[in-house]
This record gives C-alpha cells, structure tokens and sequence, in this order.
C-alpha cells in the first residue's frame, strides 16, 4: 500500500471526503491544512489572525506560513500520511518533497458546475470537520451533525460569492501541480463524481 498520499483537485472535490474513508477504514494519518487554519482562527492565534483574509477571501495563505506548519505536522505522524489541501504551490511541493516521498498524487476530477453546486450546498462541523451536502448527504437532523452533535455551519468562503475565486486561485496555482506529479510518474486521475462509496473504490483500487 503507497504510504505517503497527496489529494489534489480543486476545492469540493471530494478530497475530505475521500481523505477521512482513507483514514477510518484503511488506516491513514489524514492531515487537512484547511482544517488546521480554520482552527487557528477560531482560536485567534497568531497563525489564525494572518490566515484569515486570505482565507475569507478565498486566497492563498502565503507559503511562508503554511510550510512551516506542514512540515511540523508531518515530522509528528508515524505511518501513512494522507495530504489534503498540501502542497498548492509548485514552492509548497518542492519543500514536501525535501521532507518526505510522496509515494501517490490523487487527482479528483470533477466538473465546474458540480463543484459550485457542492460547495455552495455544502454544510460543515466546526467541531469535527465531518461535511455534508444539503441535498445528496445530509445529516439525520436538519442542522446538526451525526458524529458529534455541533451545530453545523456554512464556511464562509463556501458563499457562491467567494467561490468563483476559489476555482479561479486553483486553476492559476495548484492545477499545476497535476502536471508535476505525473512527470514523476505519480499521478492517479479519479473521476471525482458518483456517489461517495463508488468514488472510494476507485481511490481505493489507486492505493492499492
Ligand atoms: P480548504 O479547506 O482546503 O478548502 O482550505 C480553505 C482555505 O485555507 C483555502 O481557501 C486557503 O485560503 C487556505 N489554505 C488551505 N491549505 C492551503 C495551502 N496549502 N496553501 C495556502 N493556503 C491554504
């Protein structure tokens, strides 16, 4: 099994999704750097406060800042690691590529249309970061997560405002990143849509 796993494709394409099935059922570390940030700024720390306007408006954080952050968070984990949301910048991949192999590059493929469709529709857990869909997956009570009863919300960049940006910063920083990997001979591409559990068979079947 490829033990160090980089989820690529833009944002809503499954990559939590398929991040976490990798982690309960096969066994992975699953580090999210959005997940991280997003922590940091509900907790005002330093990182959090400079995070955040990149974040709300959809932006990149700076290099600088998240490598930094990775690096640490990676040095702790013992066993395979799944990246979501890391590297995305071609600066981001070439500093993970000074600290560990990385054996696989999933790259979730999925339309434009769906992914606004996804995001825009997409309601989260603060606590737990489970996601759901307000219409293809949504939690048993309106409002309330399954796994450990928070009051979901909508990420503010989930608005169909900010979204736009968001493919726009994908497309110009992280598309590139498809092209990297597939030079070193890394890259899986996964037709991102379907239901959930035939999305992971595939990524499955690509770990395997
Ligand atoms: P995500 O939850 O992966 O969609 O990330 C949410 C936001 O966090 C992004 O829109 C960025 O502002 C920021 N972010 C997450 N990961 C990174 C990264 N590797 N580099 C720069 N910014 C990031």
């Amino acid at each position: 099994m490829k033990s160090n796993i980089v989820l690529l494709g833009p944002p809503g394409s499954g990559k939590g999704t398929q991040g976490e099935r990798l982690g309960s059922e096969l066994g992975y570390t699953r580090l999210s750097t959005g997940d991280m940030l997003r922590e940091a700024v509900r907790n005002g720390t330093p990182l959090g406060i400079k995070a955040k306007g990149y974040m709300d408006s959809g932006g990149l954080v700076p290099n600088d800042l998240i490598i930094g952050l990775m690096k640490e968070k990676i040095s702790e984990v013992s066993g395979g690691v799944i990246l979501d949301g890391f590297p995305r910048t071609v600066e981001q991949a070439d500093a993970l590529a000074k600290e560990v192999d990385v054996d696989l590059a999933i790259n979730l493929d999925v339309e434009d249309a769906e992914l606004v469709q996804r995001l825009t529709n997409r309601r989260s857990c603060p606590k737990c970061n489970a996601v759901y869909h307000l219409i293809s997956n949504p939690p048993a009570d309106e409002g309330v997560c399954d796994k450990c009863g928070s009051r979901l919300y909508q990420r503010d960049d989930d608005k169909a405002a900010t979204v736009q940006n968001r493919l726009r910063v994908y497309r110009e920083n992280t598309f590139p990143l498809i092209a990297y990997y597939e030079k070193k001979g890394k890259l899986a591409t996964i037709m991102g849509e379907g239901t959930i559990d035939e999305i992971f068979a595939k990524v499955k079947e690509a770990v395997q």
